[in-house]
Protein backbone atom coordinates (compact mmCIF):
# COMPACT_ATOMS: atom_id res chain seq x y z
CA UNK A 1 0.00 0.00 0.00
CA UNK A 2 1.64 3.46 -1.02
CA UNK A 3 1.10 6.14 1.89
CA UNK A 4 1.17 9.90 1.02
CA UNK A 5 1.50 13.05 3.63
CA UNK A 6 0.23 16.04 1.62
CA UNK A 7 0.81 19.62 3.33
CA UNK A 8 -1.82 21.11 1.20
CA UNK A 9 -5.49 20.69 -0.42
CA UNK A 10 -4.31 21.35 -3.84
CA UNK A 11 -2.19 18.00 -3.83
CA UNK A 12 -4.81 16.11 -1.76
CA UNK A 13 -6.94 16.40 -4.36
CA UNK A 14 -4.72 15.93 -7.02
CA UNK A 15 -3.95 12.32 -5.45
CA UNK A 16 -7.51 11.74 -5.25
CA UNK A 17 -8.08 12.77 -8.85
CA UNK A 18 -4.78 11.03 -9.99
CA UNK A 19 -5.79 7.73 -10.64
CA UNK A 20 -4.01 6.12 -7.87
CA UNK A 21 -6.01 3.30 -7.49
CA UNK A 22 -8.53 2.63 -4.59
CA UNK A 23 -6.97 5.16 -2.61
CA UNK A 24 -8.13 5.79 0.87
CA UNK A 25 -8.29 9.08 3.39
CA UNK A 26 -7.78 8.87 6.61
CA UNK A 27 -8.12 11.97 9.29
CA UNK A 28 -7.47 10.82 12.66
CA UNK A 29 -7.81 7.35 12.02
CA UNK A 30 -10.21 6.09 14.48
CA UNK A 31 -12.31 4.31 11.86
CA UNK A 32 -9.62 3.90 9.36
CA UNK A 33 -7.25 1.87 11.54
CA UNK A 34 -9.26 -0.42 12.85
CA UNK A 35 -10.74 -0.89 9.70
CA UNK A 36 -7.36 -1.87 8.05
CA UNK A 37 -6.36 -4.45 11.03
CA UNK A 38 -9.64 -5.97 10.40
CA UNK A 39 -9.08 -6.41 6.68
CA UNK A 40 -12.41 -4.89 6.14
CA UNK A 41 -10.89 -2.09 3.49
CA UNK A 42 -7.97 -2.72 1.56
CA UNK A 43 -6.97 0.46 -0.76
CA UNK A 44 -4.26 0.47 -2.38
CA UNK A 45 -3.14 4.34 -1.30
CA UNK A 46 -4.04 5.53 2.17
CA UNK A 47 -4.02 9.61 2.22
CA UNK A 48 -3.06 11.13 5.06
CA UNK A 49 -4.98 14.82 5.92
CA UNK A 50 -3.23 15.04 9.34
CA UNK A 51 -0.84 17.81 8.33
CA UNK A 52 -3.66 19.86 6.44
CA UNK A 53 -3.48 22.39 9.34
CA UNK A 54 -5.65 24.75 6.81
CA UNK A 55 -8.81 22.83 7.69
CA UNK A 56 -8.75 22.73 11.13
CA UNK A 57 -10.73 25.72 12.66
CA UNK A 58 -14.01 26.93 13.84
CA UNK A 59 -14.43 30.65 12.58
CA UNK A 60 -17.25 32.53 13.55
CA UNK A 61 -19.30 34.46 11.05
CA UNK A 62 -22.16 36.61 10.95
CA UNK A 63 -24.50 34.25 9.67
CA UNK A 64 -22.61 31.24 10.34
CA UNK A 65 -20.71 28.65 12.11
CA UNK A 66 -17.91 27.17 9.81
CA UNK A 67 -15.66 23.99 10.88
CA UNK A 68 -12.98 22.45 9.11
CA UNK A 69 -13.34 18.95 8.12
CA UNK A 70 -9.78 18.35 10.39
CA UNK A 71 -11.41 19.88 12.97
CA UNK A 72 -10.96 17.72 16.19
CA UNK A 73 -13.53 16.01 18.10
CA UNK A 74 -12.35 17.26 21.47
CA UNK A 75 -11.75 21.24 19.88
CA UNK A 76 -15.47 21.08 19.27
CA UNK A 77 -16.01 20.33 22.85
CA UNK A 78 -14.27 22.93 23.81
CA UNK A 79 -14.82 25.53 21.82
CA UNK A 80 -17.09 28.86 23.16
CA UNK A 81 -18.35 29.64 20.21
CA UNK A 82 -19.99 26.08 19.57
CA UNK A 83 -21.52 25.87 23.05
CA UNK A 84 -22.83 29.31 22.47
CA UNK A 85 -24.32 28.78 18.77
CA UNK A 86 -24.38 25.08 18.18
CA UNK A 87 -25.15 23.07 22.23
CA UNK A 88 -26.99 20.53 21.18
CA UNK A 89 -23.33 19.70 19.11
CA UNK A 90 -21.10 20.51 21.79
CA UNK A 91 -22.66 17.86 23.81
CA UNK A 92 -22.95 15.13 21.36
CA UNK A 93 -18.73 16.23 20.71
CA UNK A 94 -18.88 16.12 24.76
CA UNK A 95 -19.86 12.40 24.75
CA UNK A 96 -18.64 10.73 21.42
CA UNK A 97 -16.22 7.93 22.89
CA UNK A 98 -13.12 8.92 25.11
CA UNK A 99 -10.66 11.75 25.85
CA UNK A 100 -8.07 9.59 23.55
CA UNK A 101 -10.41 9.69 20.83
CA UNK A 102 -11.88 12.93 20.84
CA UNK A 103 -8.51 13.72 20.37
CA UNK A 104 -7.51 12.56 16.99
CA UNK A 105 -11.49 11.97 15.86
CA UNK A 106 -12.57 14.71 13.28
CA UNK A 107 -15.96 16.19 12.48
CA UNK A 108 -14.93 15.12 8.38
CA UNK A 109 -14.04 11.77 8.96
CA UNK A 110 -17.53 10.99 11.54
CA UNK A 111 -19.80 12.57 8.62
CA UNK A 112 -17.76 10.82 5.59
CA UNK A 113 -17.61 6.75 8.16
CA UNK A 114 -21.34 7.61 7.86
CA UNK A 115 -22.11 5.02 10.53
CA UNK A 116 -26.05 5.57 11.68
CA UNK A 117 -24.75 5.96 14.85
CA UNK A 118 -22.39 9.04 14.25
CA UNK A 119 -22.82 11.08 17.15
CA UNK A 120 -22.23 14.30 14.93
CA UNK A 121 -25.03 13.89 12.42
CA UNK A 122 -28.34 14.23 14.53
CA UNK A 123 -27.81 17.64 15.81
CA UNK A 124 -25.98 18.80 12.24
CA UNK A 125 -29.46 17.30 11.07
CA UNK A 126 -31.72 19.39 13.18
CA UNK A 127 -29.25 22.22 13.04
CA UNK A 128 -29.55 21.90 8.75
CA UNK A 129 -25.88 22.23 8.38
CA UNK A 130 -24.62 21.91 4.79
CA UNK A 131 -21.29 20.08 3.84
CA UNK A 132 -19.12 21.45 1.76
CA UNK A 133 -16.78 19.18 -0.30
CA UNK A 134 -14.40 20.00 -3.23
CA UNK A 135 -12.90 17.47 -5.84
CA UNK A 136 -10.41 16.92 -7.93
CA UNK A 137 -11.27 19.48 -10.55
CA UNK A 138 -11.30 22.12 -7.71
CA UNK A 139 -15.31 21.67 -7.85
CA UNK A 140 -17.11 22.59 -5.13
CA UNK A 141 -20.54 21.77 -3.51
CA UNK A 142 -22.50 22.59 -0.51
CA UNK A 143 -24.89 19.75 0.38
CA UNK A 144 -27.30 19.97 2.84
CA UNK A 145 -26.74 17.17 5.14
CA UNK A 146 -30.49 15.36 4.97
CA UNK A 147 -29.19 14.57 1.35
CA UNK A 148 -25.54 13.18 2.60
CA UNK A 149 -25.81 10.28 3.96
CA UNK A 150 -26.52 6.89 1.33
CA UNK A 151 -26.79 4.17 3.39
CA UNK A 152 -24.43 2.51 6.24
CA UNK A 153 -21.15 3.63 5.81
CA UNK A 154 -21.98 5.07 2.10
CA UNK A 155 -22.59 9.00 1.36
CA UNK A 156 -22.77 10.72 -1.48
CA UNK A 157 -19.32 11.33 -1.84
CA UNK A 158 -17.34 10.48 -5.33
CA UNK A 159 -14.42 8.55 -5.64
CA UNK A 160 -12.19 12.14 -6.29
CA UNK A 161 -14.27 14.19 -3.82
CA UNK A 162 -13.68 15.33 0.16
CA UNK A 163 -15.02 17.24 2.94
CA UNK A 164 -13.96 20.71 3.48
CA UNK A 165 -15.56 22.37 5.46
CA UNK A 166 -19.35 22.20 7.52
CA UNK A 167 -21.04 25.00 7.56
CA UNK A 168 -23.69 25.52 10.70
CA UNK A 169 -26.44 28.28 10.44
CA UNK A 170 -26.93 30.88 13.34
CA UNK A 171 -29.93 31.50 14.54
CA UNK A 172 -30.92 35.09 15.69
CA UNK A 173 -34.69 34.29 16.52
CA UNK A 174 -34.73 33.99 20.46
CA UNK A 175 -37.56 31.69 20.50
CA UNK A 176 -35.06 29.10 19.45
CA UNK A 177 -34.43 26.00 21.83
CA UNK A 178 -32.39 22.84 21.62
CA UNK A 179 -32.07 19.60 23.14
CA UNK A 180 -30.05 16.65 22.91
CA UNK A 181 -29.95 13.15 24.13
CA UNK A 182 -27.25 10.36 23.65
CA UNK A 183 -28.81 7.02 25.34
CA UNK A 184 -25.88 3.97 25.38
CA UNK A 185 -25.37 1.19 27.33
CA UNK A 186 -23.35 3.04 29.79
CA UNK A 187 -22.50 6.78 30.54
CA UNK A 188 -18.75 7.05 28.52
CA UNK A 189 -16.89 5.74 26.29
CA UNK A 190 -19.92 4.26 24.41
CA UNK A 191 -21.58 4.18 20.95
CA UNK A 192 -25.52 5.38 20.39
CA UNK A 193 -28.18 2.72 21.32
CA UNK A 194 -29.92 6.25 19.89
CA UNK A 195 -29.89 9.71 19.59
CA UNK A 196 -32.20 12.79 19.24
CA UNK A 197 -31.30 16.10 18.64
CA UNK A 198 -34.58 18.88 18.61
CA UNK A 199 -34.49 22.36 17.03
CA UNK A 200 -37.60 24.05 17.87
CA UNK A 201 -38.85 27.96 17.08
CA UNK A 202 -41.71 27.91 19.85
CA UNK A 203 -43.47 30.92 21.43
CA UNK A 204 -46.31 30.50 24.09
CA UNK A 205 -46.68 26.28 23.39
CA UNK A 206 -46.81 27.21 19.66
CA UNK A 207 -44.30 25.50 17.23
CA UNK A 208 -43.30 27.39 13.84
CA UNK A 209 -40.85 25.40 12.98
CA UNK A 210 -39.22 22.02 13.85
CA UNK A 211 -36.14 19.75 12.98
CA UNK A 212 -35.58 16.42 14.56
CA UNK A 213 -32.56 14.67 13.86
CA UNK A 214 -31.97 10.88 14.93
CA UNK A 215 -29.04 8.50 15.53
CA UNK A 216 -29.02 4.63 15.25
CA UNK A 217 -32.40 4.14 14.08
CA UNK A 218 -32.37 3.65 10.34
CA UNK A 219 -29.81 2.34 7.94
CA UNK A 220 -28.71 6.25 8.30
CA UNK A 221 -28.89 9.49 10.27
CA UNK A 222 -31.99 10.81 9.67
CA UNK A 223 -34.52 13.19 10.08
CA UNK A 224 -38.18 12.97 11.42
CA UNK A 225 -39.96 14.69 8.38
CA UNK A 226 -43.56 13.08 9.33
CA UNK A 227 -43.66 13.85 13.11
CA UNK A 228 -42.07 16.91 12.17
CA UNK A 229 -45.14 17.77 9.84
CA UNK A 230 -47.78 17.06 12.61
CA UNK A 231 -45.90 19.70 15.24
CA UNK A 232 -45.16 22.54 13.08
CA UNK A 233 -47.84 25.67 12.96
CA UNK A 234 -49.61 23.38 16.05
CA UNK A 235 -50.13 24.83 19.75
CA UNK A 236 -47.93 21.88 21.65
CA UNK A 237 -50.50 19.72 23.91
CA UNK A 238 -49.71 16.40 26.09
CA UNK A 239 -52.44 15.20 23.17
CA UNK A 240 -49.56 16.17 20.43
CA UNK A 241 -46.90 14.74 22.15
CA UNK A 242 -48.34 11.49 22.73
CA UNK A 243 -49.69 11.77 19.03
CA UNK A 244 -46.17 12.48 18.03
CA UNK A 245 -44.54 10.02 19.92
CA UNK A 246 -46.59 7.07 18.50
CA UNK A 247 -45.42 8.58 14.77
CA UNK A 248 -42.30 8.61 15.59
CA UNK A 249 -42.48 5.10 16.05
CA UNK A 250 -44.17 4.38 12.92
CA UNK A 251 -41.22 6.49 11.22
CA UNK A 252 -38.09 5.15 12.21
CA UNK A 253 -36.67 2.17 11.02
CA UNK A 254 -34.38 0.50 13.46
CA UNK A 255 -32.44 -3.01 13.26
CA UNK A 256 -31.67 -5.71 16.41
CA UNK A 257 -27.94 -5.66 16.83
CA UNK A 258 -25.65 -6.34 20.04
CA UNK A 259 -26.47 -2.70 21.27
CA UNK A 260 -30.42 -3.09 21.75
CA UNK A 261 -33.45 -4.75 19.85
CA UNK A 262 -35.81 -2.94 17.12
CA UNK A 263 -38.63 -3.10 19.10
CA UNK A 264 -36.56 -1.00 22.48
CA UNK A 265 -34.82 1.46 19.58
CA UNK A 266 -38.90 2.10 18.55
CA UNK A 267 -40.10 2.66 22.24
CA UNK A 268 -37.11 5.08 22.81
CA UNK A 269 -37.55 7.13 20.21
CA UNK A 270 -41.00 7.95 21.71
CA UNK A 271 -39.97 8.15 24.91
CA UNK A 272 -36.73 10.80 23.67
CA UNK A 273 -39.21 12.96 21.73
CA UNK A 274 -41.71 13.43 24.82
CA UNK A 275 -38.30 13.80 27.42
CA UNK A 276 -36.43 16.60 24.73
CA UNK A 277 -39.94 18.47 23.67
CA UNK A 278 -41.06 18.77 27.17
CA UNK A 279 -37.34 19.91 28.00
CA UNK A 280 -37.76 22.69 25.89
CA UNK A 281 -41.37 24.00 26.18
CA UNK A 282 -40.52 23.57 30.09
CA UNK A 283 -37.65 25.83 29.51
CA UNK A 284 -40.27 28.14 27.72
CA UNK A 285 -42.88 28.29 30.48
CA UNK A 286 -39.80 29.03 33.46
C1 LIG B 1 -12.79 3.40 20.85
C2 LIG B 1 -13.65 4.13 19.87
C3 LIG B 1 -14.81 4.75 20.32
C4 LIG B 1 -15.64 5.43 19.42
N1 LIG B 1 -16.77 6.04 19.88
C5 LIG B 1 -17.57 6.73 19.03
C6 LIG B 1 -18.75 7.37 19.50
O1 LIG B 1 -19.09 7.36 20.69
N2 LIG B 1 -19.51 8.03 18.60
C7 LIG B 1 -19.18 8.11 17.27
O2 LIG B 1 -19.91 8.74 16.50
N3 LIG B 1 -18.07 7.48 16.80
C8 LIG B 1 -17.26 6.81 17.64
N4 LIG B 1 -16.14 6.18 17.16
C9 LIG B 1 -15.85 6.21 15.73
C10 LIG B 1 -14.86 7.32 15.28
O3 LIG B 1 -14.02 7.71 16.34
C11 LIG B 1 -15.56 8.55 14.71
O4 LIG B 1 -16.40 8.21 13.66
C12 LIG B 1 -14.55 9.61 14.26
O5 LIG B 1 -15.17 10.87 14.22
C13 LIG B 1 -13.92 9.33 12.91
O6 LIG B 1 -13.05 10.39 12.60
P1 LIG B 1 -11.55 10.14 12.12
O7 LIG B 1 -10.97 11.47 11.83
O8 LIG B 1 -10.82 9.27 13.08
O9 LIG B 1 -11.86 9.36 10.77
P2 LIG B 1 -10.92 8.35 9.96
O10 LIG B 1 -10.88 7.04 10.63
O11 LIG B 1 -9.62 8.99 9.59
O12 LIG B 1 -11.81 8.26 8.62
C14 LIG B 1 -13.14 7.77 8.66
C15 LIG B 1 -13.70 7.76 7.25
O13 LIG B 1 -13.86 9.08 6.76
C16 LIG B 1 -13.08 9.29 5.56
N5 LIG B 1 -12.62 10.67 5.66
C17 LIG B 1 -11.93 11.23 6.69
N6 LIG B 1 -11.84 12.55 6.49
C18 LIG B 1 -12.48 12.83 5.33
C19 LIG B 1 -12.75 14.04 4.60
N7 LIG B 1 -12.34 15.24 5.01
N8 LIG B 1 -13.45 13.95 3.44
C20 LIG B 1 -13.91 12.75 3.01
N9 LIG B 1 -13.69 11.58 3.65
C21 LIG B 1 -12.98 11.64 4.79
C22 LIG B 1 -12.02 8.21 5.58
O14 LIG B 1 -11.58 7.88 4.29
C23 LIG B 1 -12.80 7.07 6.23
O15 LIG B 1 -13.64 6.45 5.27
C24 LIG B 1 -15.29 5.49 18.04
C25 LIG B 1 -14.10 4.88 17.59
C26 LIG B 1 -13.29 4.21 18.50
C27 LIG B 1 -12.03 3.55 18.00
Amino acid sequence: MEYYRPQHLKRVLQLLGGGKGKAKLIAGGTNVIPDLRGKTIQPDALIDLSHLKSLSYIKEGNKSIRLGALTTIAQMASSKVIKNYAPILSEAAQQLGNPLVRNRATIGGNLSDASPAADTAPPLLALDARIITENATNNKKAIPIDQFFKGPNQTVLKRDEMIKEIIVPKWTSPHIKTAYIKLGLRNSMSISVISMALWIDVEEMFCKQIRIGLGAVAPTPIRALKTEEMVTGKEITPDLIEACGSELKKEVRPITDIRASAEYRREMASVLFKRLIERVTFEQRE
